[in-house]
């Protein structure tokens, strides 16, 4: 740790989304009257902010929003959370980012539009004006919803200053081989990592051979989420499983985003890399255990109280 406590720099997204729940998915040209709206920030920048925000540590987000209603609503947000925003820049010709997602409730169905906006326009010369604070960080936590050559540019001042680089590479995509370099732990879903690799992870065998060929790409460790059945470490010392904690499942909406955030505090504190991702699996667990993105992001006191098997 550099400082007093732990410090945490997210380069990533803002997204609005714009939730609505309907009876069914309506026909070609119908206009069907809905059941419920709501209206949330996230993104998956955002939640791992707030999660390493309400997990204690020092928490700065470099990323851009408009100067529109969402930009202003975003900006409460951080300050309500205590994240430090002076690196978030309001894009003057693009609205913030957002997203509708539509549950079909007869169908158990659901379908996300989509729109970064405003995140897609976060530059090089935006990370150089934060290089201060970058430099200063504990942990440089990354995602995959802002411009890759961005997020590596941020790697890259990350790295020489001495933080470590954990990269969430979600949603997944094709990416240029010489970011894989750059990253001390990336922590890919089954899914995400079968996409990065091109090999099928249906199962657990194709799952850790994919694991290990990230490795091989030239990431330091891969740490690989397993939903309700935790995670899988992958590092010069092996590989080592690491159990889910057993809970309700009310809503598993941005579990990874709660596991990446308690991940990046535990490893800017200084713990071990096993207490470390046990951290990150009690942080993931309380998330599925509450309804939403935002809402389900945990406090120390929470994730505490799974680590002492006191939450159920
Ligand atoms: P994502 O949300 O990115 O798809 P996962 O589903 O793998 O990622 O979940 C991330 C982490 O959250 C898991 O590694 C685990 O620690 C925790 N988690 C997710 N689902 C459950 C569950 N049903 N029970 C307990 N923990 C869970």
């Amino acid at each position: 740790m550099k400082g007093d406590k732990p410090h945490i720099v997210i380069v990533g997204s803002f997204v609005t989304d714009l939730v609505f729940r309907a009876p069914r998915r309506p026909h070609r040209g119908e206009t069907l009257i809905g059941l419920e709206f709501g209206l949330f920030t996230g993104g998956k920048g955002y939640n791992q902010a707030v999660a390493a925000a309400r997990m204690g540590a020092k928490t700065s987000m470099v990323g851009r929003l408009g100067t529109d209603l969402f930009g202003d609503m975003f900006m409460r947000s951080l300050e309500k959370e205590g994240i430090d925003a002076r690196h978030v820049v309001r894009d003057p010709e693009v609205g913030t980012g957002v997203a509708s997602p539509v549950i079909y409730e007869s169908e158990n169905d659901n379908s996300i539009i989509l729109m970064p906006r405003a995140n897609m326009r976060l530059s090089p010369a935006d990370v150089d004006a934060a290089r201060d604070v970058i430099a200063q960080a504990d942990v440089l936590l990354l995602q995959l919803e802002v411009p890759v050559e961005t997020s590596l540019h941020a790697a890259e001042i990350a790295r020489k200053n001495g933080a470590t680089v954990v990269w969430n590479p979600a949603p997944a995509r094709e990416l240029p081989k010489e970011v894989f370099g750059m990253i001390d732990i990336l922590t890919p879903n089954e899914v995400e990592a079968g996409q990065l690799t091109g090999i099928p992870t249906g199962d657990d065998a194709g799952a850790r051979a994919a694991a290990r060929k990230l490795r091989e790409m030239g990431t330091g460790r891969v740490i690989l989420t397993l939903g309700a059945r935790g995670a899988l470490m992958f590092g010069p010392e092996g590989e080592t499983e690491v159990p889910a904690y057993k809970v309700k499942v009310v809503d598993p909406t941005a579990a990874g985003d709660a596991f990446c955030g308690g991940l990046a505090v535990a490893l800017a504190r200084g713990q071990s890399i096993a207490d470390t991702v046990k951290y990150a699996n009690a942080a993931g667990a309380y998330a599925v255990t509450v309804l939403g993105a935002e809402p389900s992001m945990p406090s120390a006191e929470q994730v505490e109280r799974m680590l002492k098997g006191e939450a159920k």
